[in-house]
């Protein structure tokens, strides 16, 4: 069957079918060189380059943009108590958590090693926007690790999040993207678990 995987030691075969076998390569290429091989979420180079083509989208839609940058808390904690396999394991529960709750044209990478983004384009305004967050940030905290070697630890994350109207001044997505990064400053600062928000 197309896309059928074979492994044969170290080596994994990939059986194409179809006129473009060669078209079909470099597609397959390029999913690889943008996605997160842990969590399957985009990487830090595909998000950094959605960011501007999104901001750009929403303009020309007349639709709100929100980016969130959100970090497991005390994460090294939970590599140093359980070791680093159950802690790539939490990377990965965490990040099936997330996907299902978006939709699927919403961007949702991962921009540092416990630190994730997510590029709304849902036309909401703000307020929805924030509680629609703090849903999942209490999902986070709700899920537990279920992992043999750590039953039941609850994790948790901060949550910096920005909401730019269709009107927003804020056109550099750099600028959109710092402000995120400083809102999660904020909510870490501020005692961690929860969602630090505004409107630019
Ligand atoms: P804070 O609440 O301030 O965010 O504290 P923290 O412990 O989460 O933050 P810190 O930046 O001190 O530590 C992040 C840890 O994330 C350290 C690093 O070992 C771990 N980490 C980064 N990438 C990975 C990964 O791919 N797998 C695992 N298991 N751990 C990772
Ligand atoms: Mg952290
Ligand atoms: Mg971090």
């Amino acid at each position: 069957e197309n896309g059928v995987q074979i492994k044969i030691g170290r080596s994994i075969l990939k059986y194409m079918t179809g006129d473009d076998v060669e078209a079909r390569y470099h597609e397959e290429i390029y999913r690889l060189m943008m996605t997160d091989a842990l969590t399957q979420a985009h990487n830090k180079r595909a998000f950094t380059e959605a960011l501007p083509r999104e901001a750009a989208r929403a303009q020309r839609y007349k639709r709100p943009l929100s980016l969130l940058l959100f970090d497991i808390d005390h994460f090294k904690k939970i590599n140093d108590t359980y070791g680093h396999v159950a802690g790539d394991s939490v990377l990965r529960q965490l990040a099936g958590l997330v996907r299902p709750r978006i939709r699927e044209h919403d961007i949702f990478g991962r921009v540092g090693g416990e630190e994730f983004g997510i590029l709304l384009s849902v036309d909401h305004p703000a307020d929805k926007i924030v509680s629609f967050i703090d849903k999942i940030r209490a999902d986070i905290e709700a899920l537990g690790i279920t992992h043999e070697l750590a039953a039941h630890q609850v994790i948790t994350a901060s949550v910096g999040l920005v909401w730019a109207g269709p009107d927003s001044k804020a056109t550099r997505p750099e600028d959109v993207y710092a402000a995120a990064d400083e809102l999660l400053y904020q909510a870490k600062t501020q005692g961690r678990n929860r969602v630090v928000s505004r409107s630019m």
